[in-house]
């Protein structure tokens, strides 16, 4: 017995559209083998955010490197999970963040990430259409399967999405999961937003092909046969009219690569077929990640999407790094400020508290640590010398406490770490 089975997935926005401002879009369809394929849909419509929603949640941060402003941070939001759900919800988040990044220049950067996990708690458990059409369940962003009536393409609704995730201290990529185990998936060109199953192993594919769109601004490099581009040269960088010889002629588009081995099998040139075009239209590579899932990005893609992520952090020693939690702030001399964000945190366990103050250069910043008592802030351990970096420890028991920093000389900008038991 043999079947074919089409196995959609996700949406975008494709330039060129055949038709004119009807209320429709190109949605990316793919299959577990790797195949993307287009359809043209109608258009989704999110409902607009109810004034009396409240869209905060918790965020804990499964991996945090450095300060925001100098790191790429990627957050995680949850559907159809309900409260007693939330471990299930950062299994889940955790290994998606797996998945992107064994793929390259993810893992290169890796350690240039913060990965922020937004716990958004939904009164249902799961979401629309799962497993099959027809159920409906309340859930805090309308995930669900089967839109636009394609069964694999898992929307969401992008202003709640947007507005959970920006929970997070900041946010550069967004990762809506949904509470399932079907494959399925979807991308949005605004916000940096993709769409995955939470539950299954591939479907973090379709979300690294959507990085591909949303942060390296590449073109699709899979097309319908038959068809001939007939537009003008293309902006994108992995899409072109021309042949290897006029892009060697004119030095344009990817002429210094020509030639060169290439990730994802043989060399760089121009390959027949981009941007859903069959004809008269060239791609860099044969089969790269921007035409099949769980391709490598060709070498073409992968010097854009490597220079996207460096655009967005600062390589190097970052100062105290290695701790489970960090803040940035800045003071003149005199000034003093208390972390975490002008409050403070409660541990449950006693233990260690490890922390570290890079003050702002030249500057003299002391660091404190200090435990409330029941009716005051008692100084419990301090680093008062003259270097620029401070770092306090102390074994406390489980309580309140909060630091201080106080701008003895200098001024500017520091980053504090710590750990907490
Ligand atoms: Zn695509």
């Amino acid at each position: 017995m043999y079947r074919y089975i089409a196995l959609p997935l996700a949406v975008i926005l494709a330039a060129g559209t055949p038709a004119k401002a009807e209320q429709r879009e190109w949605r990316e369809v793919f299959s577990p083998d790797g195949t993307i394929t287009q359809l043209y849909v109608k258009k989704q419509v999110d409902s607009p955010l109810s004034p009396f929603a409240s869209m905060a949640a918790d965020v804990v941060a499964l991996q945090e490197t450095g300060p925001s402003s100098q790191r790429f941070d990627l957050v995680f939001v949850g559907d159809g999970y309900t409260s007693s759900q939330m471990s299930l919800l950062r299994s889940h988040a955790e290994s998606k963040w797996a998945e992107v990044s064994s793929v390259e220049p993810f893992r290169k950067y890796k350690n240039y990430f913060n990965v922020w996990l937004v716990n958004v708690i939904s009164t249902d458990s799961g979401v629309d259409n799962d497993p099959t059409r027809g159920i409906s369940r309340n859930t805090a962003m309308d995930m669900g399967f089967w839109c636009s009536g394609i069964e694999r393409l898992l929307c969401v609704n992008q202003n709640k999405a947007l507005a959970f995730a920006a929970n997070a201290p900041q946010v550069d990529q967004v990762m809506a999961l949904a509470n399932s185990t079907k494959y399925g998936g979807a991308g949005y060109t605004s916000g940096g937003l993709a769409t995955a199953s939470g539950g299954n192993a591939q479907s973090g594919q379709v979300a690294i092909h959507e990085f591909g769109h949303s942060l390296g601004k590449l073109a699709d490099e899979y097309f319908t046969a038959g068809t001939t581009y007939t537009g003008g040269e293309p902006s994108w960088a992995n899409a072109s009219k021309l042949t290897a010889a006029q892009m060697t002629a004119n030095r344009t588009k990817w002429h210094a690569y020509i030639g060169r081995a290439t990730p994802d099998g043989g060399v760089i040139g121009t390959f027949q077929g981009a941007n859903q075009y069959n004809y008269g239209i060239y791609r860099p590579s044969e089969n790269s990640l921007m035409r099949t899932l769980g391709k490598p990005f060709n070498l073409v893609g992968l010097d854009i999407m490597d220079a996207a992520i460096a655009a967005k952090i600062v390589i190097g020693p970052v100062a105290c790094a290695g701790y489970e939690t960090s803040r940035t702030g800045s003071l003149s001399t005199g000034g003093n400020a208390y972390q975490p964000d002008n409050s403070w945190f409660q541990t449950t366990a006693s233990g260690t508290h490890r922390a570290c103050l890079d003050g702002a250069t030249s500057s003299d910043f002391d660091l404190s640590l200090q435990k409330w008592n029941g009716s005051a802030w008692n100084t419990v351990a301090s680093s008062a010398g003259s270097t620029e970096d401070k770092t306090v420890t102390y074994s406390g028991t489980a309580g309140y406490y909060r630091y201080w920093i106080y701008a003895a000389s200098g001024s500017g900008t520091y980053t504090l770490g710590y750990d907490a038991p």
